[in-house]
């Protein structure tokens, strides 16, 4: 009996990546499958290279996707595979790092961002400053006074503007050749966390359905220092988060045939 046990949770597959597809009206999902293999490859290729941007010989190598990076400060963060099928039936794999790396969206070898990197720089740069400069101005008067609570509000609208405005950026594409805003694709009432587009899974996914490649699997890992609540251990597995991710891979998914 135990032994039949051991066994079924071997076979058992792991679903890595799933959303509720509004659409369709059910859950759309895929497995870790051989992605898993494929991570714990790249993570000693890590060990190995010590830096990310993996198509640059050593001797180009930018100090800026050093990993020490992500055992500082910054501390860790995601990483993902995707193995996917081309028209011709040919595997492919695909890599991806969560958000930014070192505060850079792109790095040769990896997939691209949900939105344009150059536009992002630009709103956030202007409102950074404004919001910033709110910030100083606050600090310097009286926390009693009403211009004090004033300026408070006005950064917080700001704030909230900004969010808006850098949401709006990005463009979801799935497998049925649609194309969504976050807005449209977002099946939850709770709104839009900071972040959300920005984890491994949507990145790989839009890439897969920006390129005619069928997602086969997809796995994803924390590699670097613990996050500060404790959830992220290096090394580890973890599938799409609750938060960000599901509610909007269920878009993502649609088209796909299981
Ligand atoms: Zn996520
Ligand atoms: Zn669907």
């Amino acid at each position: 009996m135990l032994r039949r046990d051991i066994i079924t949770e071997d076979i058992e597959p792991q679903i890595s990546c799933s959303g509720y597809c509004s659409l369709c009206k059910k859950e759309h999902y895929l497995y870790e499958g051989d992605a898993r293999r494929h991570c714990v490859e790249l993570m000693k290729t890590l060990e190995r290279k010590q830096r990310i941007d993996l198509m640059s010989p050593n001797d180009e190598a930018d100090p800026r996707f050093s990993t020490d990076y992500l055992f500082g400060k910054a501390r860790g963060q995601m990483f993902g595979v995707m193995v996917c099928e081309d028209q011709d039936g040919s595997k492919v794999m695909l890599r991806a790092f969560s958000g930014q790396y070192n505060g850079v969206w792109e790095v040769d070898g990896w997939v691209a961002p949900l939105l344009n990197a150059n536009e992002f720089d630009l709103i956030s740069c202007d409102i950074d400053k404004k919001i910033k400069g709110l910030g100083k101005q606050i600090d310097l008067l009286d926390k009693s006074s009403s211009k004090r609570l004033q300026l408070i509000k006005e950064r917080r609208a700001l704030s909230k503007r900004l969010m808006k405005d850098i949401h709006s950026l990005y463009q979801l594409n799935n497998f049925k050749q649609d194309t969504g805003s976050l807005f449209e694709a977002f099946y939850n009432d709770n709104g839009i966390p900071t972040g959300t587009g920005d984890c491994c899974a949507p990145k790989l996914l839009n890439y897969a359905a920006q390129n005619n490649l069928t997602p086969l699997s997809v796995a994803e890992f924390y590699y670097g220092r613990e996050n500060r609540s404790g959830t992220r251990l290096h090394g580890q597995f973890y599938p799409s988060c609750e938060e960000k991710c599901q509610p909007i891979l269920g878009f993502m998914l649609c088209g796909l045939d299981w």
